[in-house]
């Protein structure tokens, strides 16, 4: 569904009331407004946003990080669960910053997995609170995060509830390179340009990965964070020629970033 202009500007101010409006939640939730949801990018550019999700295992997550190293141009976005950032952490005290400093991104996918469309909209919305405090407690700061992707990529009203109480864009996939080598890296030649691809921090998505990332660079693609695919998408549907500073229609705030203000 195509938003119009005017309602991605009155989502994007809901968003930012809500977090300092009390009571405002509950009224968000039930609106009937659409909810900005994304499954792939404007084809117009020679890139993939690659996301993964889960992220349970650090030793995998760490593979990974070995290889972008390898990239420097390639970023990323994960979509960890509130428990596995916790036991990362705990694990490995730096992970999640160095994954931020390096440019990463990182988005919504609940507190441990649980399906949220069996919940209510308030209890959905409190446990994106609890996962973004999972997440401050890691980081020692507030970080920035626009993508929220619910497990089993199921869409419901208390989903879209999140988006709206918490200013998210609800995220899902256009192709997955999951699986064993050959059906992943054939998924990967196989993809087209704006693609968002669904993985997982696991053994044959990161084996996968590390045939696909020198096959993208050698093939002129790379990997951007969803922010850069969504700011490009939003730019390309209101025919902007770039930043819309004072009306803030991005809703990942990214003209801001660039004029650093915040
Ligand atoms: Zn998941």
């Amino acid at each position: 569904m195509m938003l119009s202009r005017r309602d991605f500007l009155k989502l994007s101010i809901s968003g930012l009331m809500a977090s300092s409006v009390p009571g405002l939640d509950a009224q968000i939730a039930a609106s009937d407004k659409p909810v900005p949801t994304i499954w792939k990018g404007s084809d117009r550019h020679r890139y993939f946003a690659l996301t993964y999700d889960d992220c349970y295992l650090l030793q995998r997550l760490h593979d990974l990080e070995y290889l972008l190293d390898e990239f420097p141009g390639f970023k990323i976005t994960l979509f960890p669960v509130g428990v596995a950032i916790l036991n990362l952490h705990r694990q490995d005290s730096g992970i999640w910053n160095r994954l931020v400093e390096n440019g990463h991104e990182l988005g919504y996918h609940s507190w441990d997995h649980s399906g949220l469309h069996v919940v209510s909209p308030e209890n959905a919305i409190a446990d994106f609170d609890r996962w973004m405090e999972a997440l401050i407690g890691v980081l020692g700061y507030q970080p920035r995060v626009h993508f929220s992707r619910p497990p089993y990529g199921v869409l419901s009203p208390s989903f879209d509830a999140i988006a709206r109480a918490r200013g998210q864009v609800v995220t899902m996939w256009s192709t997955g390179w999951g699986g064993d080598l050959p059906v992943g890296l054939k998924a990967a030649q196989d993809s087209k340009a704006g693609e968002i691809v669904l993985m997982h921090i696991r053994t044959q998505d990161v084996l996968t990965c590390r045939e696909a990332y020198p096959w993208m660079r050698d093939n002129d693609w790379r990997s951007v964070t969803l922010t850069e695919l969504y700011d490009d998408l939003l730019r390309e549907q209101f025919q902007s020629e770039g930043c819309d500073v004072g009306q803030g229609l991005s809703l990942t705030r990214t003209c801001l970033d660039e004029l650093g203000v915040n």
